[in-house]
C-alpha cells in the first residue's frame, strides 16, 4: 500500500465493538479491568491494554499506529503540541552538562526552548548553519547529545542535506533529530534519509483546517535508550495528546496527502506568477528551478516542495500595508491551513526578539511568509496582487 492508502486503511489493533467506521473517541481518563491479574498485566505493559489516559488512550493509539504504518517507525508518540514533541525529545536526550548542536535558523520557540529554558538546567545550545557540515562538525564534542535540525528552515527556506548530516552524526555516535513539519511524511521518508528521531508539529499539515494543536515524536528504532527515556518523559511530564485532538488529527491524516498535493501545486503556480510583480524584491520557493536548494529538495522530498512562499518587500511599512489590504487571505500564523495565510514574522513570531537576535536569525524587516491553502489559485493570486499594489 502507498502512504495515502495507509492513512485511511491502517489496521486497528483491537476492533471496535460496534464496527464504527470513523474512529471512536474514548473520552475517558481511566479503564476498568476484569480482574486483578489483567489489571497488573496492563499496568506493567505485559498486555497492550490502556490503563490511564495520561499514558495511553485507544483513540490516540489509533492515530499513532496509522503513522507507524505509514512511516515504518518503531514507535510514534502523539503529544499535545509540536513544542511538547520537541521538549520531551530534548529532555530525553540531554542531561546537565550536555550540549545540543542545532540549527541557527530554528523555529522561534525551538530556539527559545534551547537557549533559555533548557539553559537554566545546564544544557547548552550550539546554534550553527546545519547546511554547512564543517560548521556542524566543529561544534560537536564529547558532551554533545544530538544533532538537531529542521529539514527546511522557516522563513529562509534552506534545505538541509539530511543524508550527509546523518552520516556525520552517526560517525560521531550521535542521533540525528529532524523537525520535518515542512513536508508531510506521506511524501518523503525521513527514515530512508538517515533520520533517527523525526519530530512533527501536527498542528500544521496533519490537522489541516487549523482544528487543534498536536505534535509527534516518530522513532525509527536506532536508539533503544531513547525509547526508554521517552517513555519516562511521557509518564512524568504528562504531555500526551487528548482523545478529542487525536480524533480531529485522524480526520486530517485521512486526507492530508490529497490536500498537500493541491496546496503544493497551488504554491508552484503562485510562485511563478508572483515573482513577475514589480513590488516583490525577492521571492523564495524551493520549487522554482533557479532556487539554490531546488536540486537537493527534488532529491530528498521526491519532487515535492511544500506550500510556503517567502516574499521580500521594500520594508516593514510595505509589509503592513500589504497585510492590511488583504481581503481573502487571512492575517494569521500557522502553516498549511485549508485557507491561505500571511504573516510578517519580524513583528510577530520574532516580535519580542532584539533586532540583533533577529539579524542573527536572518529574519528581515521586509519578509512576508505566505502559507498557501486550498482555494482556487486564481482567487489567491488576485487577492495577493491587489494587496501588493502600491507597496
Ligand atoms: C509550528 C512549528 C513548531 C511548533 O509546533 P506547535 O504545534 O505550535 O507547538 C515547531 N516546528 C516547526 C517547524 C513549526 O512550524
Amino acid at each position: 500500500m502507498k502512504s495515502s492508502t495507509k492513512a485511511i486503511h491502517s489496521p486497528a489493533p483491537i476492533a471496535d465493538a460496534y464496527g464504527a467506521l470513523s474512529v471512536p473517541v474514548y473520552h475517558t481518563a481511566a479503564y476498568e479491568f476484569a480482574n486483578a491479574e489483567i489489571m497488573s498485566d496492563a499496568f506493567c505493559s505485559r498486555v497492550p491494554l490502556p490503563d490511564y489516559s495520561r499514558i495511553t488512550n485507544p483513540t490516540v493509539i489509533n492515530l499513532e499506529d496509522r503513522i507507524c504504518h505509514i512511516t515504518g517507525a518503531s514507535k510514534v508518540h502523539a503529544l499535545s503540541s509540536g513544542m511538547a514533541a520537541i521538549s520531551n525529545t530534548m529532555l530525553s536526550l540531554a542531561s546537565q552538562g550536555s550540549n545540543i548542536v542545532g540549527s541557527k535558523h530554528f523555529f522561534g520557540n525551538t530556539y527559545l526552548l534551547i537557549s533559555k529554558t533548557l539553559a537554566r538546567y545546564g544544557i547548552e545550545g550550539r546554534f550553527v548553519d546545519t547546511t554547512n557540515l564543517q560548521e556542524v562538525e566543529k561544534a560537536v564534542d564529547e558532551n554533545t547529545c544530538c544533532i538537531f535540525t529542521e529539514i527546511i528552515s522557516n522563513p529562509q527556506q534552506e534545505v538541509v542535506d539530511l543524508r550527509a548530516l546523518s552520516q556525520l552524526a552517526h560517525s560521531k555516535g550521535l542521533p540525528l533529530v529532524a523537525d520535518t513539519t515542512m513536508i508531510p511524511f506521506t511524501h518523503f521518508s525521513a527514515r530512508e534519509l538517515g533520520v533517527d528521531i523525526e519530530l512533527v508539529s501536527s498542528t500544521k499539515y496533519l490537522s489541516g483546517g487549523a482544528t487543534c494543536i498536536g505534535g509527534l515524536v516518530i522513532e525509527y528504532g536506532s536508539m533503544p535508550e531513547f525509547e526508554a527515556s521517552m517513555q519516562e518523559m511521557l509518564i512524568n511530564l504528562g504531555s500526551y495528546m487528548s482523545a478529542h485532538n487525536a480524533y480531529m488529527q485522524t480526520l486530517g491524516l485521512e486526507n492530508m496527502a490529497a490536500r498537500y498535493a493541491l496546496e503544493s501545486a497551488n504554491t508552484m503556480e503562485l510562485a511563478r506568477r508572483l515573482r513577475k510583480l514589480p513590488q516583490i524584491v525577492k521571492l523564495t520557493y524551493i520549487g522554482l528551478e533557479d532556487n539554490p536548494f531546488h536540486a537537493l529538495a527534488k532529491e530528498l522530498f521526491n519532487d515535492s516542495y511544500g506550500a510556503m512562499i517567502t516574499l521580500e518587500l521594500k520594508d516593514r511599512q510595505a509589509c503592513f500595508d500589504f497585510l492590511n489590504r488583504l481581503k481573502m487571505v487571512k492575517r494569521a500564523t500557522n502553516l498549511f491551513d485549508n485557507r491561505s495565510l500571511a504573516i510578517h514574522p519580524a513583528s510577530t513570531i520574532f516580535g519580542n526578539f532584539s533586532p540583533e537576535q533577529r539579524r542573527s536569525l536572518d529574519v528581515s524587516e521586509g519578509c512576508i511568509r505566505l502559507s498557501v491553502g486550498l482555494e482556487d489559485v486564481d482567487d489567491i493570486f488576485e487577492d495577493l496582487a491587489q494587496a501588493l499594489e502600491g507597496c
